[in-house]
């Protein structure tokens, strides 16, 4: 539909949603199409096209779901062979092998089940970390995200092991977890890569606490790595106070490698929440997987978990050829792609000094950030909403020069880029490196 205000194509369709979507987008984050509307008709490896016929390499990767690439054969061919065979059954032929590839890779998978979004199945591990330890409360941490649930979400700089305070920024109406009652009742919220924070908290609170929930790379605020010894003990201390350690890789599962970030850190959480990655990118699917011994409440039906579309079999036909992709020849896609990755984070730093432009990259090559600043973040909490609006600026630049990338300032690759990829990158984050110095001077 052509509007009188609309210069392309793209623009009158964007008119023409927005009268029915609030905002124009689905979800309410800080992607590059919430300033320039985009809308994408066809896509190949990395690359994506939008309805004007613009070209972009896609590190935005759906949040970082995306790892097989877009139009992947192998997955593509399982997904159809499923819609025609068994789309609309519960339980089917795929089951075994989906859930013996995840128990295979995965350390804490010793049962399985599964969901749709991140969002529920961490809230499925908070019921079962309460059941398994009868306490009530729960640790999170600042700067970490979990889901677009009421009881988790937001809180920053809150003082050391107390309730998060009623006013902070980025406060968000209607959300029942930001009022303090609700907040008191449910979680505590610590700064993060401080583990005497922790013991204290535990000390005081410990016989309240059912679980301690955490991004094992902080990725969310900013892909913050956790400090030497740090996981190990949080690990500990979970151990001490009888509190189920939760790690939260639905992003870090199946890109730092194929066993997670508890494989690359070698330390076993108690329960574990996947998704993204888990289901290659095409379709939503999550687990909850973990220690027998607490997933046995729900084989003895002491805890709930339903979800009509749970173990539905289009996710686990990609579920099962994931997996299958990247485990063929030891995991080697992976780890090319994040040879690959790290040549275009050099770049990006390359062209950055070159124009005097401050530039951080920190992190996994597989989720790594960017920020303009001239230090890492040490912490997720140092993630300030200034930083924050500068990286804005580059993310959106970004996408004018044809690189997409995702909330905020985070460079997802998949297994299909390769050095064309690379080349594509050296030329347009050139540019809008130097329309950010512009902005920045
Ligand atoms: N946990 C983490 C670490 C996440 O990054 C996300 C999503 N960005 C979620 C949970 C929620 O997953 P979903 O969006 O699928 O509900």
């Amino acid at each position: 539909m052509k509007t009188e205000s609309a210069k392309s194509v793209m623009q009158a369709y964007q008119l023409r949603v927005k009268r029915l979507l609030p905002g124009g987008v689905h979800y309410n984050f800080h992607l590059p199409w919430e300033e320039t509307p985009i809308h994408f008709v066809k896509t190949k490896d990395s690359r994506v096209w939008d309805m004007d016929g613009k070209e972009y390499l896609d590190l935005y990767a759906r949040f970082g779901a995306l790892i097989v690439g877009h139009g992947n054969r192998e997955y593509n061919e399982c997904l159809k062979e499923t819609i025609d065979r068994t789309l609309s059954v519960s339980h089917c032929d795929m089951d075994a092998e989906a859930l013996e590839l995840i128990a295979k890779f995965v350390p804490s998978a010793e049962m399985i089940r599964f969901g749709l979004s991140g969002t529920e199945i961490v809230q499925n591990a908070l019921r079962l970390a309460r059941a398994w330890t009868g306490k009530n409360r729960f640790v999170r941490f600042e700067g970490h995200y979990h889901g677009n649930a009421d009881n988790i979400m937001g809180g920053r700089r809150a003082k050391t092991g107390e309730p998060v305070p009623k006013d902070f920024p980025g406060d968000l109406k209607g959300t029942l977890g930001r009022a303090r009652d609700c907040m008191e009742s449910q979680s505590y919220l610590l700064p993060w890569n401080d583990a005497d924070a922790l013991e204290d908290l535990l000390i005081r609170h410990g016989d309240d606490i059912a679980a301690v929930i955490t991004e094992p790379v902080c990725v969310n605020g900013g892909s913050v790595m956790p400090a030497p010894g740090y996981l190990q003990r949080v690990r500990e201390l979970c151990d001490r106070y009888h509190v189920v350690l939760i790690f939260d890789e639905i992003i870090t599962g199946f890109r730092l490698g194929l066993g997670g970030a508890q494989a690359a850190f070698g330390v076993t959480p108690d329960l574990t929440t996947l998704g993204k990655a888990l289901g290659g990118g095409g379709v939503p699917v999550s687990a909850l997987v973990g220690k027998k011994e607490i997933m046995q409440l729900l084989t003895e039906k002491k805890v709930i978990h339903a979800g009509t579309f749970n173990g539905y079999p289009l996710g686990l036909a990609a579920v099962k050829a994931t997996l299958e992709i990247l485990s063929r020849n030891n995991g080697a896609a992976i780890d090319r792609m994040n040879s690959i990755m790290q040549q275009m984070h050099a770049i990006l730093k390359e062209e950055a000094d070159a124009v005097g432009l401050p530039l951080v990259i920190q992190g996994p090559p597989s989720c790594a950030s960017f920020h303009l600043c001239s230090e890492p973040l040490a912490n997720p909490a140092d993630y300030t909403f200034d930083l924050l609006a500068l990286d804005i600026i580059l993310n959106n630049n970004l996408a004018r020069h044809g690189i997409l990338v995702s909330t905020v300032s985070r460079l997802y690759p998949n297994i299909s880029l390769n050095e064309e990829d690379v080349e594509w990158f050296r030329e347009h984050a050139g540019r809008a490196i130097a329309d950010t110095k512009e902005i920045y001077d």
